[in-house]
């Protein structure tokens, strides 16, 4: 049959971006189909006048990301680290602390008991292999419950407790009672361990890009050119013998010899295939649900916390920000705080008013920094789960059942079907380096296949 590219890759994220420029690398000639009107999909970056750029989507690079390091480093893009002079705060049941180091000081016992919960889940990450965790030694007993049963039973103070759920919600954008303790471990392992998770300093929250992560995909799309066409959402997907024909939203119809599928699974899930996939991989997609999140940004004229020696990071319960970076600029130019709304907050905020929202957030930002971090020049916030194309973030978790039954199938090729995304990595799943990780083994995949 005649062909319109060797490949189809379905989605312009840096998973999708990544694999087409392997491929085209060896001689193929890919073809990118991406739904949205622009590339990069969880990356998205907002220009403030000229000089500045602030990060809708994902934003920081860390320690142990190597293939994400060294995309950066060859598309000559520039890295700063994020800003942590200073203090933290916490704000706990309506009392404000100031404190250093990684842990607020939460009592003896809460520490004692969040230290070790820390400790014990490291120590049971490390027994969850990688590329299959359903083959970890107590995988049926570990999937069977959430990280929120475990956490009831293996911690004792409420604020122990406390440091769980807001791990996460940072991290998974989540409750511990939506993914299984067996995800929990997996993701642990996947991210280099609890610390490298949650750390700025030496953790995942580390670098920052200069002009915004989007940049990553739109280098990779430039090399790319024609190769990858926009506002062209797929819709199905036929394979036989011969090849496959990849159909869009617009009725046009792409053929070639196989096609990476690289979006979330959930998404992945509402493209028809015909034949129909077989009935494990179907189910999978219908059990992995999306995180939710809120991100918000008041910008000032300067980052005036940094005046009283606080480092603009705060933890805390105040309703709905539980978390709170400085996310200003390299040179300080204006100074930004960045509120991150999450999981069960996150859900009822989606429901409220733009205005409502925007005086929930000021109102932490004002009991934390104080009363000038009401008046902001300027305040953005972006709704992920409201993305058609995304539909909630950071990315799935697999809720109890779903790895020991269904894990097999994450990765598994089906024909001329190959799967890619960030939610297949082995290594740091759910961020920009697992995207990378991903596009590339899906494009050795195809190039072994063909
Ligand atoms: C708010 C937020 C904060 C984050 N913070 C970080 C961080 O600090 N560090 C980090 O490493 N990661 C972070 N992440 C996660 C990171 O952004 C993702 O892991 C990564 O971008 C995923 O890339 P991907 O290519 O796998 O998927 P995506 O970026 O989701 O790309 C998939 C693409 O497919 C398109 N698409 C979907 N369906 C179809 C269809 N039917 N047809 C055609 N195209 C389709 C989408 O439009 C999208 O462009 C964050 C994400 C969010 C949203």
């Amino acid at each position: 049959m005649a062909r319109d590219a060797d490949v189809i890759v379905v989605g312009a994220g840096v998973a999708g971006l990544v694999a087409a420029r392997r491929l085209q690398a060896v001689g193929l000639a890919p073809l990118v189909l991406e739904a949205r009107e622009r590339v990069g999909g969880r990356l998205l970056r907002h220009a403030l006048g000229d000089a500045v750029v602030i990060d809708l989507g994902g934003q920081w690079l860390g320690p142990t990301q190597t293939r994400a390091y060294a995309l950066v480093e060859e598309l000559g893009l520039a890295l700063f680290p994020t800003y942590t002079e200073g203090e933290s705060l916490a704000l706990l049941g309506g009392r404000l602390q100031r404190y250093s180091g990684p842990v607020p000081r939460l009592g003896l016992l809460p520490l004692f008991d969040f230290g070790n919960a820390v400790a014990t889940l490291d120590r049971m990450a490390k027994t969850v292999p990688l590329e299959s965790p359903w083959c970890a030694p107590n995988a049926a007993a570990w999937d069977s419950e959430t990280l929120a049963s475990w956490a009831q039973r293996a911690l004792r103070t409420r604020l122990g407790r406390w440091g769980i759920r807001l791990f996460s919600e940072a991290v998974f954008a989540a409750e511990p009672s939506e993914f299984s303790l067996l995800h929990a471990l997996f993701y642990i392992h996947s991210g280099g361990g609890f610390e490298s998770l949650t750390n700025t300093r030496g953790g995942a929250q580390q670098d920052r890009f200069v002009a915004g992560a989007q940049s990553l995909a739109l280098q990779l799309a430039a090399q790319l050119g024609e190769r990858v066409k926009l506002g062209e959402p797929v819709v199905r997907i036929e394979q036989s013998s011969e090849g496959v024909r990849v159909i869009g939203r617009s009725g046009a119809v792409y053929a070639a010899r196989a096609v990476i599928v690289a979006i979330p699974p959930t998404l992945a899930g509402r493209i028809e295939y015909d034949p129909p996939l077989p009935a494990v991989r179907d189910q999978l997609t219908q059990r992995l649900p999306h995180g939710a999140v809120i991100k918000c940004f008041a910008v000032y004229d300067r980052p005036f916390w940094r005046e009283q020696g606080l480092s603009g990071f705060a933890v805390g319960d105040c309703e709905p920000v539980h978390l709170v970076f400085d996310n200003s600029p390299p040179d300080a130019s204006c100074g930004i705080l960045l509120g991150f709304i999450e999981g069960a907050s996150a859900r009822q905020m989606s429901t409220v008013d733009a205005q409502t929202r925007r005086a929930a957030v000021l109102e932490c930002f004002a009991q934390l920094f104080g009363t000038r971090a009401r008046q902001p020049d300027v305040y953005i916030d972006h709704d992920w789960s409201a993305e058609v194309w995304s539909r909630g973030c950071y990315g799935a978790h697999f809720p109890p059942g779903v790895w020991t039954q269904f894990g097999r199938a994450l990765r598994e090729p089906i024909g001329r079907i190959f799967w890619a995304g960030t939610e297949t990595a082995t290594r740091w799943m759910g961020y920009i380096d697992g995207a990378i990780e991903s596009g590339e083994r899906a494009a050795e995949e195809v190039l072994s296949r063909l």
